[in-house]
């Protein structure tokens, strides 16, 4: 019998499955996907979440795949610009999710998971007392059933485990949309990560090396069809005053990605015989650029969370539920407080004219959003 089954590795469940084997539990971890695979993200890590990777065992690998981020430039409508360095040259890193993940799973497999692509979750399978007890997968083998004494949802945002129990649902408001894709040459990088706020979204920029960069673009209201990623990337480059002459030379070497609407809202961590992880257990937005220190640190919880009910019997996800709470509550609040201010034009406005006047407090929030007090000194 396998102790818990992970559903999803990517950050969140590779951690998970990671920290579970390093305990000495059985483990699968099965995903849809074959790796490694491009997940639309904006391939930054902040300080807090390479910390986790160092602590992990991980660091090496990863940094030696990545380009350091020193810390961010945001900028505003009307020219308005802070930029600040992460303190004690405290570093986070650029790094393509297709690399991330795999190096993240390795870690997990080389632990011990037993790792099977290619295996969607169609459902949850609960037992007589409406307890979780596995889930059905489609293989190419076929339909089947795959039993745990738990399971772990770390199948991302939009979960379809955590959907089918009532404890994930999309959020009504507010409804963005992602639109991504690589560029090469564009001109002015440096070691920041950027973030260029407009009143219709935000744009944002990682520079990952050799000339290649990751854009990401967000925007409150996604009408078009697929045709109009193209637009709306080309828009946010070409079209603003700020960025237009940077995106001169700028060629896009990717297809453009789309993913909406982002938010989704969890309404519990878990469920009798299943927890949630990472994106499952709540939709961080973008904006704050922490989503995989979430995915980390959760996939640890969950971990963490499932060894004390495999070793006492107790149900674990009230207890994961309250360590979320401590750890994430008042990082959650950020990121809802900055989701909200930049979904108001008037609010983007305010803000943009106040930071030409008083930078000190965007670079608070630059520190804040990077969870430099979780990171080590070099
Ligand atoms: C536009 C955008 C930009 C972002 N930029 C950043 C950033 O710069 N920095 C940052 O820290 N965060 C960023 N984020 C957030 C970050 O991408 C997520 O928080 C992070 O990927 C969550 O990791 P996860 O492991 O929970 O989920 P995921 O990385 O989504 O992994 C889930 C895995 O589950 C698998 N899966 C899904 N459904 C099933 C199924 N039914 N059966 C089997 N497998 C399944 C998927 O194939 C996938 O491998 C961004 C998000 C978006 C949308």
């Amino acid at each position: 019998m396998i102790d818990v089954l992970v559903v999803g590795a990517g950050p969140a469940g590779s951690v998970a499955a990671l920290a579970l084997a390093r305990a000495g539990a059985r483990v699968r971890l099965v995903d849809r996907a074959w790796f490694p695979r491009a997940k639309l993200c904006g391939d930054t890590i902040n300080p807090g979440a390479l910390a986790i990777i160092d602590r992990l065992g991980v660091g090496a690998a990863v940094r030696g795949r990545s380009r350091p981020i020193a810390g961010m430039r945001v900028t505003g409508p009307g020219g308005a610009a802070v930029a600040a360095d992460y303190p004690d040259g405290r570093v986070g890193a650029a790094i393509e999710r297709r690399v991330l993940d795999l190096l993240l799973l390795d870690a997990a497999v080389d632990a011990g998971a037993d790792f099977t692509p290619g295996v969607r979750a169609l459902a949850p399978v609960t037992d007589a007392e409406s307890r979780v007890a596995g889930v059905r997968i489609r293989s190419a083998a076929g339909q089947s059933e795959l039993r745990a004494r738990l399971v772990i949802a770390a199948d991302g945002r939009g979960s379809r485990l955590g959907a089918a129990l009532g404890l994930t649902r999309f959020a009504r408001w507010p409804k963005r949309w992602a639109f991504g894709a690589y560029f090469t040459d564009i001109d002015g990088l440096t070691a920041h990560g950027e973030m260029h706020v407009r009143i219709d979204g935000y744009v944002g920029i990682a520079p990952l090396g050799e000339g290649l960069s990751n854009v990401c673009v967000v925007r409150h209201a996604f009408r078009g069809h697929r045709d109009a990623c193209a637009a709306i990337v080309a828009a946010a480059s070409g079209a603003d005053p700020v960025l237009r002459d940077r995106f001169r030379r700028a060629r896009r070497v990717s297809p453009i990605v789309a993913l909406g609407p982002l938010a989704v809202d969890a309404t519990a961590a878990g469920c009798g015989g299943l927890l949630l992880a990472g994106d499952a257990a709540g939709f961080i937005d973008p904006i704050t650029g922490d989503g995989v220190r979430f995915a980390l640190r959760g996939g640890e919880l969950a971990a963490e969370a499932a060894l004390v009910e495999l070793a006492t019997g107790r149900a674990a996800h009230l207890e994961l539920q309250s360590a979320c709470r401590r750890e994430f509550r008042a990082k959650r609040r950020l990121n809802r407080a900055l989701r909200s201010l930049v979904a108001s034009p008037r609010g983007v406005q305010v803000a943009a004219a106040l930071a030409t006047r008083w930078p000190a407090p965007f670079r608070v929030l630059i520190r804040a959003a990077g969870d430099v007090h979780l990171a080590h000194n070099p």
